[in-house]
């Protein structure tokens, strides 16, 4: 690897591009999973652990991946392994890592949501927004 990278700078004069692990889904209990996509921030690879829950009517995503890479493969995974498809995503938060995937997703034709202090701080921050807000008797 160590030689590809050196080759690859030798021949652009850049920095090795950061590779970060792929995609990994593990069971939670019952309906729920975990599924973790990773980045590189300041220099460094960090893991984004996030969730998903499988309903009757498809499944609820809570936040988006953090690798823009793995927006297409997690839906993929999830259609191939519960046979149905993401309805809805709902982000815990603001930042990149949670909210970097709303556009595309919204694009896929998928509910994309957060609360209106998120939505806002989304707005302040200069991050992607949800296309709807949790009505009030969801969150404080
Ligand atoms: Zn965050």
């Amino acid at each position: 690897m160590l030689f590809v990278c050196s080759l690859y700078w030798l021949s652009r004069f850049q920095p090795c591009p950061a590779i970060t692990p792929g995609l990994t889904i593990s069971h939670l209990y019952g309906d729920f999973y975990v599924y973790a996509t990773h980045n590189v921030y300041n220099g460094t690879t960090f893991p984004a652990n996030s969730m998903y829950m499988v309903t009757s009517k498809g499944v609820v995503l809570f936040d988006t991946p953090w690798d823009t890479a793995r927006f297409q493969p997690l839906l993929d995974s999830i259609q191939q392994r519960h046979h149905t498809k993401v309805i809805m995503c709902i982000a815990s938060h603001f930042h990149e890592d949670r909210t970097g995937g709303f556009d595309y997703f919204r694009q896929q034709g998928i509910a994309t949501r957060s609360s209106t202090y998120t939505k806002q701080l989304c707005t302040e921050h200069s991050e992607k927004q949800a296309a709807f807000v949790l009505p009030k008797t969801l969150h404080s």
